[in-house]
């Protein structure tokens, strides 16, 4: 299947725990003032790639511990990014994936639309919000604004809200 992105980093250590294949989508609705991604914005930019191409990637990736998808907005593209998050799995790898939608909205979403529920079932970690400036904090892990929560999907899709990441428990548990 075809999707958009903005590139790829092969090994990256600060999109997520561990060594982590990292797959910024193009395309992103929220214009959050001093984005460090502007580039991805425009959905008409980036490049068409496949989700065979990408996985061919990954599976020559052998430090690799976990992909993460980045952005852009990942949810602007859940189909595609659904069947890598599949086929991914098979090789023990776990998902990151960054929105700049919160756990709440995109349980909103995923309740109309099924590619969206898919994707969000499939992530592990949820980096969710908005990049604030006026929130910015550099000593953050994996984000750059205290509004921007680390959220354990698994937990809080069980508990129907946001049940935060705990470095040390999701480190052995993902
Ligand atoms: S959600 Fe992320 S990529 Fe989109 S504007 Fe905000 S910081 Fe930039």
């Amino acid at each position: 299947m075809k999707l958009k992105i903005a590139g790829t980093v092969k090994e990256s250590v600060v999109d997520g725990p561990g060594i982590r294949f990292v797959i910024f989508t193009q395309g992103c609705p929220h214009n959050c003032v001093g984005c460090h991604n502007p580039k991805t914005h425009d959905p008409a930019q980036g490049t068409v790639t496949t989700t065979e191409a990408l996985l061919a990637e990954i599976a020559n990736a052998k430090l690799i511990r976990g992909i993460t998808f980045s952005g852009g907005e990942p949810f602007l593209q859940p189909e595609p990014l659904t069947i890598i998050a599949e086929q991914t799995k098979a090789f023990n790898l776990n998902i990151v994936t960054y929105s700049g939608y919160t756990f709440e909205k995109l349980l909103v979403m995923a309740a109309s639309d099924k590619a969206v529920e898919r994707l969000l079932k499939h992530t592990d970690l949820l980096v969710d919000g908005p990049y604030l400036e006026a929130e910015r904090d550099i000593s953050l892990a994996f984000r750059g604004s205290r509004n921007q929560r680390l959220v354990d999907v698994k937990k809080s899709l069980v508990s129907g809200h946001a049940v935060l990441w705990s470095p040390t428990e999701t480190d052995n548990g993902i």
